[in-house]
């Protein structure tokens, strides 16, 4: 854990947030502020940078994290009707906070391509 990482320390229960998801690696919780009428945040427990930082080792992490995105889209029930997965990475991609993270965004019809 990184002490001075906003999401390190929100995994850790540190920082207050509404839980979607957790296990042993990944947790989900509710975006502050929605761009959906469903966002979600998936973070790796561990403290990785951005998707440009992840290494061999991370292999099962990153299955782990894809998979618990299937597993919320169909406990929030948006599954079937559909979701964006994103990856936001480094100043060009619109990273804002360095814990990486996949957003879930559902329940409404998403544009594309994004701005
Ligand atoms: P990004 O711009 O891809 O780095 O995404 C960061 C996301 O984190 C944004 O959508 C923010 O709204 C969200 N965010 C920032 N602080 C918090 C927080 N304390 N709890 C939940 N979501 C947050
Ligand atoms: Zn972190």
């Amino acid at each position: 854990m990184a002490s001075n990482c906003l999401f390190c320390r929100i995994a850790a229960g540190d920082i207050p947030s509404t839980t979607v998801y957790g296990d042993d690696d990944v947790y989900a919780f509710r975006d502050t502020n929605p761009a959906a009428p469903q966002h979600i945040l998936i973070i790796p427990r561990k403290h990785i940078q951005s998707l440009a930082d992840v290494e061999v080792e991370d292999a099962a992490m990153l299955g782990r994290l894809l998979l618990s995105a299937r597993r919320i889209a169909e406990q929030e029930g948006f599954a079937q009707t559909g979701f964006r997965s994103v990856f936001n990475t480094g100043v060009d991609g619109g990273q804002t906070v360095g814990h990486m993270h996949l957003h879930l965004l559902a329940g409404r019809a998403l544009h594309w391509p994004p701005g």
